[in-house]
C-alpha cells in the first residue's frame, strides 16, 4: 500500500527525470471509480490525480505512471534509462495485473459502503421487496440481492449494481421527498436488470443491450421515470 506522501515522491522523482525538477508537484489520491489519472499544469505546478485504486500499486510502479502522465502532457517521446525502467514497471500493470488493481479498488468501495438500506425518507429494502413483488414475472430466477444507500451524495451515480457484492447501492441524495418513490423503484428496477443479466467485467462492460432496454421497458412507469431523469437530473445511471 502506498500513500500520499509516496505518490507526492513518486511525482517528484518522475518530474526530475524529464527535466521538470523546478516545478511545484501537488500529487494526490481521488476516489474515481475506475483506474483514473489526470495530470494538469497550472501556474507553475504539476497537479496530479490518481485513481486511489493505484494505492494497492509500489513506489516504483507509482513512479511509472507519473512518468507516463508527463510525457503525455510535455509531449516527451524519448526518456533515459532509468526512466525506462520505471515506466514499464508501470506498463506490466496492462492485464491481469491491471484487472487485479481494479478488483481490490472494487473491494474497498464495498468496504466504504454503509451497511445501511433505511433512510430517513425511504426504506430501500421495503423498495426492493416491492419492485421484485410488482414485478415478479420479469426477475423470476433472480438471486437473493442486498440493497444499501452510499455513503456519499454522489453526483456522478444516481446507482449502481455491484455483482461481487450482489448489490444495489442507491446514491444517498434519492433519500428525498423531493424524488417520488415511483422513481426509486425505477433505480431499484434497472439495477435489479444488472443483476437478471450478464454483466461482464474487463474491458468495456456492454450491459445496456437491446435485451436489456426491452426489459427496463417493462418497469410500469417507465416513460414518467426516463422524462425526469432527463429533466431533472444531469447524472447518468449505470
Ligand atoms: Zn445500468
Amino acid at each position: 500500500m502506498s500513500d500520499e506522501l509516496d505518490l507526492q515522491v513518486a511525482f517528484t522523482t518522475a518530474a526530475k527525470l524529464v527535466g521538470k525538477g523546478h516545478l511545484q508537484i501537488n500529487a494526490r489520491f481521488y476516489p474515481y471509480a475506475g483506474l483514473k489519472s489526470t495530470i494538469r499544469l497550472r501556474d507553475g505546478a504539476i497537479n496530479g490525480k490518481v485513481s486511489d485504486g493505484y494505492n494497492a500499486a509500489d513506489l516504483k510502479t507509482l513512479t511509472g505512471l507519473a512518468l507516463d502522465l508527463m510525457m503525455k502532457l510535455f509531449r516527451i517521446r524519448n526518456i533515459g534509462e532509468t526512466a525506462s525502467e520505471y515506466l514499464s514497471e508501470f506498463k506490466k500493470l496492462d492485464g491481469k495485473g491491471m484487472y487485479g488493481l481494479h478488483e481490490s479498488l472494487r473491494m474497498r468501495r464495498g468496504r466504504e459502503r454503509e451497511v445501511n438500506p433505511y433512510g430517513k425518507n425511504y426504506d430501500l429494502e421495503k423498495l426492493l421487496e416491492k419492485v421484485l413483488a410488482d414485478n415478479s414475472e420479469v426477475f423470476e430466477g433472480v438471486g437473493k440481492q442486498t440493497i444499501v444507500w452510499s455513503k456519499h451524495s454522489s453526483r456522478r451515480r444516481l446507482a449502481f449494481y455491484d455483482s461481487a457484492f450482489s448489490q444495489i447501492v442507491v446514491s444517498k441524495k434519492f433519500d428525498s421527498k423531493a424524488y417520488p418513490q415511483y422513481f426509486l423503484e425505477y433505480l431499484i428496477f434497472h439495477e435489479l436488470l444488472h443483476a437478471k443479466h450478464d454483466v461482464k467485467y474487463g474491458g468495456r462492460r456492454k450491459v445496456h443491450h437491446p435485451e436489456f432496454k426491452m426489459d427496463e421497458k417493462k418497469f410500469p412507469r417507465y416513460f414518467e421515470a426516463q422524462h425526469l431523469m432527463k429533466n431533472g437530473l444531469n447524472s447518468p445511471i449505470v
